[in-house]
Order: structure tokens, then C-alpha cells, then sequence
């Protein structure tokens, strides 16, 4: 396979080279994080009181970790470090875990993000010749216009769909040609089946890639996805902390997420003892922002589960590839005292060919017990008259499931389509276990 860069030589850069631009990015960051009003308590208690103290890149140890509280905390200003004429935008986080959080972004901010996201999409194979159908939300939520100006900046005719209405996207991609599209896995799904329904034929459609991100997957879902609809999946990391989409992003080798480390610095660690892990290994990712002056975010403790791959990729780029983020840290359901990640249960149901493309985790109270529900959707058209196949579908589901969460499930079996689809990220879990 021959791979295309968007800026080959900062993407193809010597580590000692990277490092080197690293460190210069580093205490460019330091300086603005000392202009705002958090950060200069924050570091100078640290005795950090210039980006004079930062002379290595071992230093970033010595800067304290930044939290989704003190973001909250810091609400609206305490993270500025311009004055507020020079901002151009800002973007919230979609508040999955809460109250959003603010980013604000001046013009250079804006380039440079701009820049990153062109330069993913450029590494799947995309080119100034695709139609491109971002089928995201936009407003806030920086999924939509992050896409949108990155298919911008590669050249691609963009078409700011947005999220929603299945007609209408289909209408729109058999208008206009459209080759890539950019969605949640859950609405690419969710989209397929649609597609069954309505009828439409897949030789009307041109569609050969989709960006799929903004919520947890597993590599099953990626396949069904590539099988269903017949095109290649790239995997897609950001968050609104790290201005949103373009952080880390498959290249056409699809095995892990580059980290552009011009742009983010990222640390796995130990979540509870905040000590870094081995390397290699699974923990927590830190992120520390490098690209943007408005708001400068430090070690931000992102709350998503990854690791490093140690081995180079093929395609010759020298940004480490990050694993596959398999949930957060506080999506760690407890049942029963067992721990559980919604990821595994996903794992399970979608490598099922037999089991639907939509499904819903709900836990509750059974006097002292905690009691795991499943609802699946079937994926033929089921409920005929004969219920003994269902009967042995859903046994086999839940033997399946409890042999490898070690949690004996209830299985709730739903029609095609009847289960709720969210037309931003989806809620996959429902705890309706009193709280305290
Ligand atoms: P919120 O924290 O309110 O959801 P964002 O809209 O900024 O805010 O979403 C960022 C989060 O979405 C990430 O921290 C991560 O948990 C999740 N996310 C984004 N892309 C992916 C992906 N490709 N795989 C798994 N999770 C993802
Ligand atoms: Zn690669």
C-alpha cells in the first residue's frame, strides 16, 4: 500500500526531532497556562514560575494533573490566557459526565486545529476528489464543526448534514455523490439498518469510508460496520479539552490511533495511583495540549482507557499509535461487587450475527441484589410464529455473555429498530439503582 501524508515531514519527524519540538511547544504552553488566572496558582505552588523551569521534556511531571472539575471550577474565564477581543470561538464539551466545559480558540488556535483534522482525514486516503457528508451534530459540539472545516481544508466538497433523519441523508448521498461520511458507530448502525428498511439500493451509493467516533466501539462493531456497508471504518479520538476531533486517528494500516505529538504530549497512567504504567500497558491517557494559546490545558486527566502500541506502524508515520479507547474510567459499572465496562458486554453482542445492530445495558435493585438487564435487537425480522428459535437465540446470548463477564444477565430479545437511537452519542447504559 503506498500512504499519503498531509505534512510529511513533521508526520514522518525523527522521535529526537519530535521530542525537540515537543519541549519548544511545552514551554510555549507553560507561558500562556502562567497568563490565566488557574493556572498561575496551580504552577507557581508546583514552583513553576516561567517557562524558564521547563528544560526537558521530564519536567511535565513536576505540572499538576488538570481535571474535569477544575475545568468546571475555573467556569468561564479561569482557563483565558488572551484578552477576550482576541477570541474568535468557543466550543463546549457535550456533557456526557455533567456540566460542559469551555474551550475558547483565537485565529492561530483555529489554524492550527483546522490543520490536524485535515491532516487525519488525509491519512485514510481521502483526497480533494471526495464528497464528504459530515453526519454529525453541529453547534457546541465540536465533532461538527471541526470535520467541517478540516474536509474543508483538504479540499473535499463538504456537506454539513449534520445528524439525524436517515431519508434525508440518503437523499443527499445518492444527490450528490457522497464518498465519506463522518458519524458515531452507533448512527452508522443505526443507518445500515435503515437502508434495509427503506429499500435503498447500495449501488446507488458511492460511500467507501467513515470516520466513526465521539463514543467507545469495539473492533467488532468496526467490522460489522465494513461488512454491512461495505466500506472502510477509520477509527477517530478526540475531545472538546484537546479542541475535539483531529487528537488521534487511524491511518490506512487501521491498527491504532496516531497521537499527532506535535500537537498533544500523551502519558498513559495508573488511575489510581496517577504513577505512569509501564509501557505498553492500559491506564488512564493525560493529555497536555500543545497547539493552542486561548486555552491552554495541562496533563488533563482525559478519564479514557488506552495504551501505546511499542511497534512502529507501516505507513512510515512516527506518532505513537494509542489502542482502541474501550470506555472511561467512570464507566465502570459494579454489580454485584464484579466490574464491569459496557465495552465488554458490546464485544460480546456484536461479534452475534444473529443479534441487531442497536442495544441497552439497564441495572437495577432486586430487593438487595443488583439485577444486569440486556435488550438486544434481533437482526432478521424476527417474532414469527414460532418463539422456540428466539428462546435459543437468547439463551445462547446470555450463556455467552456470563461466561465472559462473569455476570448471570437477564436477555431482553426487541424487534429490528425498536430499540431508542440517540442522534448524538448514544446511551448505552441505564443504572436505575437508587443512588448513596
Ligand atoms: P464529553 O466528555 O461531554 O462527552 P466530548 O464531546 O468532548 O465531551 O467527548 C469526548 C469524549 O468522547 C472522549 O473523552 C471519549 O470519552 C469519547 N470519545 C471520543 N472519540 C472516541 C473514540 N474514537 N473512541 C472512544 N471514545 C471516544
Ligand atoms: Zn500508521
Amino acid at each position: 500500500m503506498t500512504y499519503q501524508y498531509w505534512n510529511q515531514e513533521m508526520e514522518t519527524l525523527n522521535r529526537a526531532d519530535l521530542e525537540a519540538f515537543q519541549l519548544k511547544q511545552l514551554r510555549s504552553a507553560v507561558a500562556h497556562a502562567l497568563r490565566t488566572p488557574f493556572y498561575r496558582e496551580r504552577l507557581s505552588k508546583a514552583g513553576i514560575q516561567s517557562e524558564e523551569d521547563i528544560k526537558s521534556l521530564a519536567d511535565l511531571a513536576r505540572i499538576p494533573f488538570t481535571t474535569k472539575g477544575d475545568l468546571r471550577l475555573g467556569f468561564p474565564y479561569g482557563f483565558l490566557s488572551i484578552p477576550k477581543d482576541e477570541v474568535i470561538r468557543l466550543h463546549a464539551s457535550s456533557g456526557t459526565t455533567g456540566t460542559p466545559t469551555t474551550i475558547y480558540f483565537n485565529r492561530p488556535d483555529i489554524r492550527r486545529w483546522t490543520g490536524f483534522v485535515a491532516r487525519s482525514i488525509y491519512a485514510t486516503g481521502c483526497t480533494k476528489a471526495d464528497v464528504f457528508q459530515n453526519m454529525i451534530t453541529y453547534g457546541l459540539f465540536t465533532g461538527g464543526l471541526g470535520f467541517h472545516f478540516g474536509g474543508e481544508e483538504v479540499g473535499m466538497l463538504v456537506i454539513p448534514s449534520g445528524s439525524g433523519n436517515t431519508n434525508r441523508q440518503f437523499k443527499l448521498m445518492q444527490d450528490f455523490g457522497t464518498t465519506v461520511v463522518h458519524a458515531t458507530p452507533s448512527f452508522l448502525l443505526h443507518v445500515e439498518a435503515k437502508m434495509q428498511e427503506e429499500g435503498v439500493r447500495r449501488e446507488r451509493i458511492k460511500l467507501t469510508r467513515a470516520f466513526a467516533g465521539a463514543e467507545p466501539y469495539s473492533e467488532d462493531t468496526r467490522k460489522r460496520i465494513e461488512e454491512l456497508l461495505r466500506i472502510d471504518v477509520y477509527n477517530s479520538y478526540g475531545l472538546s479539552e484537546m479542541n475535539g476531533p483531529g487528537v488521534a486517528f487511524e491511518c490506512q494500516a487501521k491498527n491504532g490511533l496516531h497521537l499527532w505529538e506535535d500537537g498533544y504530549i500523551g502519558e498513559i497512567v495508573n488511575p489510581d495511583t496517577l504513577e505512569p504504567v509501564p509501557e505498553g500497558e492500559t491506564g488512564e491517557l493525560v493529555l497536555t495540549c500543545l497547539c493552542r494559546e486561548a486555552t491552554p490545558i495541562l496533563r488533563y486527566r482525559t478519564r479514557d482507557l488506552s495504551g501505546f502500541y511499542t511497534e512502529p506502524c507501516p505507513c512510515g508515520r512516527t506518532h505513537r499509535r494509542l489502542r482502541r479507547i474501550t470506555g472511561r474510567t467512570d464507566d465502570m459499572l459494579i454489580i454485584n461487587g464484579v466490574n464491569l465496562f459496557p465495552s465488554q458486554i458490546e464485544e460480546v453482542i456484536m461479534s452475534m450475527q444473529e443479534v441487531g445492530n442497536n442495544y441497552l445495558i439497564v441495572v437495577e435493585k432486586e430487593g438487595v441484589l443488583d439485577r444486569l438487564t440486556v435488550k438486544t435487537e434481533v437482526a432478521q425480522d424476527s417474532f414469527r410464529d414460532d418463539t422456540r428459535p428466539l428462546h435459543a437465540l437468547k439463551e445462547r446470548i446470555r450463556k455467552t455473555l456470563q461466561a465472559s463477564i462473569f455476570i448471570n444477565p437477564r436477555i431482553e430479545l426487541h424487534e429490528r429498530g425498536s430499540l431508542p437511537v440517540s442522534e448524538g452519542k448514544a446511551t448505552r447504559v441505564l443504572d436505575q439503582r437508587p443512588r448513596g
